[in-house]
């Protein structure tokens, strides 16, 4: 069994999958930890069936323990020596890291470095890391980061026009993030479409929540929309995407609020949330749409041409070589009207989707371009856990 870990300072997702080592591995317990450092809440759900209890959870280790006691008294597993594995998902990894790793001490060292890059995420993920290795002491931990799929990006591509020494002395750079979705789908598209992944050139559009588009050459990350933080790009639930990076100075003055606060503002009531008033939500958005609400209107107007624009943009760094346009996430993999919002701005590429598809159910992937569509142009499922339990159980070989 493996078990794939989401940490944060005060919360630990998780979901167990089994491995006969010859199918696909399956997840049949998944469950959340919260309050941390709180009270405690657990939650699990057991092949479906939810259950909920009140264990104290001062710390993550209490939380581990928790969660490894419920699986047992569960008979999820004999004990802690039937999960093989860990697998972590981390926001941060640097420079340094460009692949999944064994979380030994010279790696839980990079994840501490990079606190200073991601200080809302990686403190969490190290907690865990430190939790799960006391609890679970014969279990290979393994660490997958969001960053690490774009260590591929060229200098040009990722350097910011600032001064040379602020990239030197402050690893002040482009990073961009859910790199293990882009790995995923990535893989997962060189399948569907049968070309071998280190030939492949597509644009991937994860529109979740957060949201971010990845220029993907020959099977590499070659450019992504978000940046140094999650905040760059397009726009999203409640962040901004790109905007003028004088804003901040601007609205200090205006406001007296200073850099922490509008920062706040920036990341967590702006975006969707910000424009509409009504939510951060696409489903909200789209239903108020409908009922003719102006705002609504001009949000997703202004979320589309933003994300329209990137597609142009990445396909330009292509050269017009483009295997593949993929919609995916929340967003990307289930609103019809949002993406349709988007590809109807994309005029130049020629592009035509088939509006069957469009609005038709499908398990893991679907082509919605139309034979007429220069470009094809799939919705695929990601999925970022399955990715990080197969990365781990390739230790365990
Ligand atoms: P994250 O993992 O970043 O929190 P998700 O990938 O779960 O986000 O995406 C959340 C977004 O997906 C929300 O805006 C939500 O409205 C949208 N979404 C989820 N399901 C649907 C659906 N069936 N139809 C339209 N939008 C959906």
């Amino acid at each position: 069994m493996i078990l794939v870990v989401n940490a944060g300072s005060s919360s630990i997702k998780f979901k167990l999958y089994k491995s006969t080592g010859q199918a696909e591995p399956t997840p049949f317990v998944e469950g959340l930890a919260e309050r941390i450092t709180v009270d405690g809440a657990l939650t699990l759900k057991i092949e479906g069936i939810k259950k909920e209890y009140n264990d104290k959870m001062p710390n993550h280790e209490a939380a581990v323990q928790a969660i490894l006691n419920r699986f047992q008294e569960n008979n999820v597993i004999k004990d802690v020596n039937d999960i093989k594995g860990v697998g972590f998902r981390i926001v941060h990894g640097g420079v340094k890291v460009v692949k999944p790793v064994v979380l030994d001490a010279t790696m839980k060292k990079v994840v501490e470095d990079n606190i200073k890059l991601a200080p809302l995420h990686n403190p969490g993920a190290l907690t865990a890391i430190n939790a799960f290795e006391k609890n679970m002491p014969n279990a290979k931990l393994v660490g997958c980061f969001d960053t690490s799929f774009h260590q591929t990006m060229p200098p040009k591509n990722y350097l910011y026009p600032i001064p040379y020494e602020w990239f030197e002395e402050y690893s002040a750079r482009k990073y961009g993030f859910h790199g293990i979705s882009f790995d995923y789908i990535t893989q997962k598209t060189a399948k569907i479409i049968n070309k071998p992944v280190d030939k492949i050139n597509l644009i991937i559009c994860h529109l979740g929540n957060g949201a971010s588009l990845c220029c993907v050459k020959a099977g590499k990350s070659f450019d992504t929309s978000m940046g140094l933080t999650p905040l760059a790009g397009i726009m999203m639930g409640t962040r901004t995407g790109d905007i003028d990076p004088s804003l901040h100075q601007y609205i200090a003055k205006q406001t007296g609020l200073d850099l922490e606060q509008i920062t706040d503002i920036l990341n967590k009531k702006s975006g969707l949330l910000g424009i509409s008033g009504i939510s951060s939500d696409m489903r909200d958005i789209t239903a108020a749409v409908e009922q003719n609400n102006q705002k609504a209107a001009l949000t997703l107007d202004m979320w589309s041409q933003r994300i329209a624009d990137f597609i142009v943009k990445y396909a330009n760094l292509l050269e017009g070589k483009v295997d593949a346009i993929i919609l995916t996430a929340g967003v990307g993999e289930n609103s019809r009207v949002a993406n349709e919002s988007i590809l109807d701005k994309v005029k130049i590429l020629n592009i035509k989707y088939d509006d069957k598809a469009m609005a038709s159910g499908y398990d893991d992937y679907i082509k919605v371009s139309s034979s007429q569509s220069q470009y094809e142009i799939y919705k695929i499922r990601t999925d970022e856990e399955l990715m990080i339990c197969n990365e781990t159980l390739k230790f365990l070989k």
